[in-house]
């Protein structure tokens, strides 16, 4: 039977004022309906924020520790519930059942870390002597925060948004992609279960107009917001343009340059391991491969190997899960015949793979494509699938020209046996991540995460200490 899901407002599971639902559905089955979720409207987000703003004093006068127990709590919930969470996760979104363990994993994580961090938070920071005056600052809430989320990281980045919001002592209202909203709604379920006051987390599920309808919300004070560039330039315009502190992470077109000493064979592991980990669906995917001539062809084949060798399929068996939706799937099968069109090279994958495991599900097979000029439309545009393009460089030089040869620059790796080069590439590769001889992907929980150009409106990261920073404001006191 499907589970149909309210919204989490107030402290209380809610129905929409609309009356409607929506369904997701299984991308390895799309005939399976997962859940029905509440399809909410304008009237839904304000009632969320309003709980939000009325629940704002009590939770910022919460002292930060009792805060903290709260969230670790949460994260103790979200930990007994992880094997049914991971399932949630596989089948609403297509992860494998490895990938989806380990993103729920990290939000549990994530809880656990903020929690931690709650013991440093409350009250003084720094404080300087002034000439008999005492000089501090005490570091406070913003407020009520908005947070806007998309269906590829469905639990982790919910986590990484609401606990830092939370533990520095925000009130919260989350809006989660449309895909894949279940996991969310199961961490304000943990947080209820930890006895989270009324008001201070709140979910509303439904589509974009949702979402801006929160960021536009007067009595919103922040705004965080994940997802694509197009979006997260729109949202960034309406929050800043009514005051607000805003934050938008976006797209990538990540590159891994192999130059001419790398190790071939563990050149290819580490970009197809960050090309076609999580089918190609993460933000820090790596969907370009810079590669000196000298060892261009060896890693060709290498790496063509191991797209070939990549097992598609649904459960538990397999290495790669399907595409989030038929239109995720149909624009990186658009982008094929694009890519071709151009005048590249399909050397592997590019299509739907048969067989009868694959029923109506959205599978593309891992492709590669050589033969790349920079300037190609599949060498500047994120695809948002399993697509490595692969541009070949006579030197490093061009390869560092290239890897910045784009409006995006989150994350980007250098696999090099010459330290000197290494070092020119993290200091002048125009990306918010910058890796040395490892794949694209892979966060760390405890360190920024955030982009350059296109990737993300830059004046605030994510994650670590930078993720409080956001949620906080000091107040500079003088006291005579
Ligand atoms: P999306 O921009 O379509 O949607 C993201 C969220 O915004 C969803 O919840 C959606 O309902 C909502 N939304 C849509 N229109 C809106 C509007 N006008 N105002 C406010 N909210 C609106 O993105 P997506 O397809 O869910 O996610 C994929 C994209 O996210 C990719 O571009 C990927 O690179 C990016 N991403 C970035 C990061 C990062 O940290 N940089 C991480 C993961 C994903």
């Amino acid at each position: 039977m499907t589970s149909q899901q309210q919204n989490y407002v107030g402290g209380a599971w809610t129905d929409s004022d609309t009356g409607e639902t929506f369904e997701s559905t299984d991308p390895t089955a799309p005939d399976e309906v997962v859940a029905e979720y509440q399809h909410s409207d304008e009237s839904d987000v304000a009632a969320a924020v309003d709980a939000a703003a009325g629940a704002r004093e009590e939770w910022a006068n919460t002292p930060a520790p009792q805060r903290g127990a709260i969230l670790r709590e949460a994260a103790s919930e979200l930990a007994d519930r992880k094997e049914e969470l991971t399932e949630l996760l596989t089948r609403e979104e297509g992860k494998t059942h490895a990938e989806a363990g380990g993103e729920v994993q990290r939000a549990i994580d994530i809880f656990y870390y903020y929690a931690e961090k709650t013991r440093d938070l409350g009250g003084t920071r720094k404080s300087a002597s002034g000439g008999g005056t005492d000089l501090y600052t005490v570091s406070q809430p913003v407020g009520v925060a908005a947070l806007v989320t998309p269906w590829n990281y469905p639990i982790a980045i919910p986590a990484w948004k609401l606990a830092p919001a939370l533990a520095a002592g925000n009130t919260a209202v989350l809006k989660p992609a449309e895909d894949a909203p279940g996991t969310a709604l199961a961490i304000v379920g943990a947080l209820d279960e930890a006895g989270l006051p009324d008001g201070v987390a709140n979910v509303v599920t439904g589509f974009g107009d949702v979402g801006a309808a929160l960021v536009e919300h007067d009595d919103v004070d922040l705004v965080s917001f994940t997802g694509s560039a197009e979006v997260g330039h729109e949202v960034y315009e309406t929050a800043t343009a009514d005051g607000k502190r805003a934050q938008c992470e976006m797209g990538g077109k990540n590159a891994t340059v192999v130059a001419e000493s790398a190790a071939v064979e563990e050149a290819a592991d580490i970009v197809a391991n960050g090309a076609f980990g999580v089918t190609g669906q993460a933000c820090t995917a790596c969907s370009r491969a810079i590669v000196h001539e000298s060892v261009h062809d060896e890693f060709v084949e290498a790496v063509v190997a191991r797209a070939e060798a990549i097992d598609v399929g649904p459960g538990d068996e397999y290495d790669m899960g399907p595409q989030v939706s038929e239109s995720e799937l149909q624009g990186t099968l658009d982008y094929v015949d694009v890519a071709q069109e151009e005048g590249a090279t399909l050397e592997t994958g590019g299509g739907k793979p048969e067989g009868d495991r694959f029923g109506d599900g959205y599978y593309v097979e891992p492709t590669v494509f050589t033969d790349v000029e920079s300037d190609y439309r599949i060498a500047q545009e994120e695809v948002f699938g399993p697509v490595l393009a692969v541009v070949e460089v006579s030197d490093f030089e061009e390869a560092l020209a290239t890897a910045n040869d784009s409006q995006y620059g989150l994350s980007a790796s250098v696999v090099t046996a010459d330290h000197g080069e290494a070092e020119r590439f993290v200091t002048e590769v125009e990306a918010g991540v910058a890796k040395v001889n490892a794949k694209t992907t892979g966060l760390e929980l405890h360190v920024p995460f955030g982009g350059f150009k296109q990737s993300s409106t830059e004046t605030w990261r994510e994650q670590g200490d930078a993720g409080l920073d956001f949620y906080t404001i000091d107040r500079t006191v003088y006291d005579a």
